[in-house]
C-alpha cells in the first residue's frame, strides 16, 4: 500500500469509536497493517471504508442496521442506512483467534455449546457480556441457512433490546419445473420484502424512495454481470485466479451489495481473470490440483489455502460462499425491483443450495465438479451444521458414483483453532492428496 494512503486511512481509524465498537475497531487497524506491505486492490479499500462507516453513522446519528451473512445489504443501502454485517465480526476476529475467549465466556454463561450451537455467531453473545460486541440500531436475520444463527440472533436480540425483523424463507422451488417447483414461493418472499421495507419506514420515519431503489437495482445487476463472467472465467485450465478470489465477490455482495463499490470491486475482479486467461496465467502457479470446496473456509486458519497452492499447487476454485450464483434481473418497474429483492433473497450464496430438498445441493456440486473440471472435493465438517453435516456423506457418495472423483470430509470447528489443530488439519490434507489423489 501505498504510504499516503496508509497514513491517510491509519488517521481516519484514529479516535474513539466507542466501546461497543472497540473490537471492530481493531481489526481495522488490524486489517488496514495486514494490507500495509501488499499492493492495494478495490477490495481492501472497500472494506476499510466499510469498518470507518460504523464509527461515522454512529457519530452522525444515521440508522446502523446489523445483518447475517447470508442476505445481501442493496435494499439497506437504498433506504440509507448503515448495514452491519453480523459475521464480519465474530467471523472476522477467528483468524486472529481473538474469537476464542468470547467462545469461552459464552460457554462459561450456559449458552449453548459447539455441538449444539455453531461458533460463527456464539462470540458475539460472550463478547456482549463483556460489553464489546457491536450494538446495532435495528437487527434483521432470516430463517435459514441454520437454526443455529436464527437462534443466536434471537439471544442477541433478546439480551441487547434490539427492534428485530425476521424473515422466513421457504423450502421449494420458484424457478425450475418439477417435483420441488411451487407457485406460491415468490409471492410469499415478495410479500416478505414489502413487509421488511414497511418495517423499516416506520422505524426510520422516511419513505422508501423508489427511484433510489432502482438506481440500486441497476447497480447490483451490473455487479451479477460481472461476477457471472468471473465465475465462467474460472472453469479454464488452470484457473486465473487464486483460491480466494472467488470469496472477494462474496465479501464485497454482502457488505457494499448495490453500490458503485461493489461494481468496482466485482469489475476489478473479472477483469483481473480475464486479463489471466488471456495472457495465460494461472491464479497458482504451475495448478496441479482442482479443488472443490463445497462449504465454509476454515476461519481460523487464514494461511491454509496459501499453504495448499504452495505445497501441492492445488487451486481451490471457491468456497460455497465464493460461489454467487443470484443472476441479475429485470429491475425495469419497481414491482420488479421488489421481485429482484425476493430472488436475490432465495438465490443467495448458501441459501440457494441449503434451503430446500437435499437435491439442491447434490445438483450443485455436481455440477461444480463437472463444470469446473475438479480433481477432488474437500469439506470441513462441523456438527454444529446440522444440515450440512447430514447432506455431506449423502453428496460425497452422488459425488463418487457420477464422476468418480474422490471426496475428502473431515471434523474440525472452523471457528475455534483448540478443537482440531491447524496441523492437524493439514496432515490429514496432506495424507488425502498423496495417498488418493495424486
Ligand atoms: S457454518 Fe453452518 S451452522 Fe454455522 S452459521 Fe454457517 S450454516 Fe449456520
Amino acid at each position: 500500500m501505498d504510504n499516503e494512503l496508509y497514513l491517510k486511512y491509519k488517521k481516519l481509524g484514529r479516535g474513539n469509536w466507542g466501546k461497543d465498537l472497540s473490537m471492530l475497531k481493531m481489526m481495522y487497524m488490524g486489517l488496514l497493517n495486514l494490507r500495509k506491505d501488499e499492493e492495494t486492490t478495490p477490495i481492501t479499500e472497500m472494506l476499510l471504508n466499510y469498518f470507518l462507516e460504523i464509527p461515522k453513522a454512529r457519530k452522525e446519528g444515521r440508522t446502523i442496521i446489523m445483518h447475517p451473512f447470508n442476505y445481501g445489504p442493496e435494499i439497506f443501502y437504498a433506504m440509507n442506512l448503515v448495514p452491519l454485517m453480523q459475521e464480519t465480526y465474530s467471523v472476522g476476529l477467528a483468524p486472529l483467534h481473538l474469537n476464542e475467549p468470547y467462545l469461552d465466556i459464552t460457554n462459561k454463561i450456559g449458552y449453548g455449546d459447539n455441538p449444539t450451537v455453531c461458533n460463527a455467531q456464539r462470540p458475539l453473545i460472550g463478547s456482549y457480556i463483556q460489553g464489546v460486541a457491536p450494538i446495532p440500531d435495528l437487527l434483521f436475520f432470516l430463517s435459514t441457512p441454520c437454526n443455529s444463527l436464527a437462534m443466536t440472533y434471537q439471544v442477541f436480540e433478546q439480551l441487547a433490546k434490539i427492534p428485530t425483523f425476521n424473515m422466513d424463507v421457504p423450502y421449494w422451488s420458484y424457478d425450475k419445473p418439477g417435483e420441488f417447483y411451487d407457485d406460491k414461493v415468490l409471492d410469499y418472499m415478495i410479500n416478505q420484502t414489502k413487509d421488511l421495507i414497511s418495517w423499516l419506514e416506520q422505524k426510520k420515519k422516511q419513505k422508501l424512495n423508489f427511484e433510489k431503489l432502482q438506481e440500486t437495482m441497476g447497480k447490483i445487476n451490473q455487479a451479477r454481470e460481472y461476477i457471472l463472467e468471473f465465475n465462467e472465467l474460472l472453469k479454464n485450465i488452470p484457473c486465473p485466479a487464486n483460491s480466494l478470489g472467488g470469496f472477494g465477490n462474496f465479501i464485497t455482495m454482502v457488505t457494499r451489495g448495490g453500490t458503485d463499490d461493489a461494481v468496482k470491486s466485482t469489475k476489478w475482479l473479472r477483469d483481473t481473470a480475464a486479463e489471466n486467461v488471456k495472457n495465460g496465467i494461472a491464479g497458482v502457479p504451475d495448478e496441479n490440483i482442482r479443488i472443490a470446496w463445497p462449504y465454509t473456509h476454515v476461519f481460523f486458519d487464514g494461511d491454509l489455502l496459501t499453504w495448499l497452492e504452495e505445497t501441492y499447487k492445488a487451486v481451490v476454485i471457491m468456497d460455497i460462499l465464493g460461489f454467487y450464483q443470484v443472476l441479475p434481473h429485470d429491475v425495469s418497474t419497481i414491482e420488479k425491483s421488489f421481485e429482484s429483492l425476493a430472488k436475490g433473497t432465495l438465490d443467495f450464496s448458501m441459501i440457494g443450495t441449503c434451503r430446500g430438498p437435499i437435491e439442491y445441493y447434490i445438483e450443485f456440486l455436481l455440477n461444480y465438479v463437472k463444470d469446473y473440471k475438479i480433481d477432488c472435493v474437500i469439506m470441513p465438517m462441523q456438527f454444529a451444521c446440522k444440515h450440512a453435516y447430514a447432506m455431506a456423506r449423502v453428496s460425497s457418495e452422488a459425488v463418487r458414483e457420477e464422476t468418480g472423483i474422490p471426496v475428502f470430509i473431515f471434523g474440525c470447528d472452523p471457528y475455534d483453532s483448540r478443537e482440531v489443530t491447524s496441523e492437524a488439519i493439514r496432515g490429514k490434507i496432506s495424507d488425502f492428496l498423496t495417498q488418493v489423489v495424486l
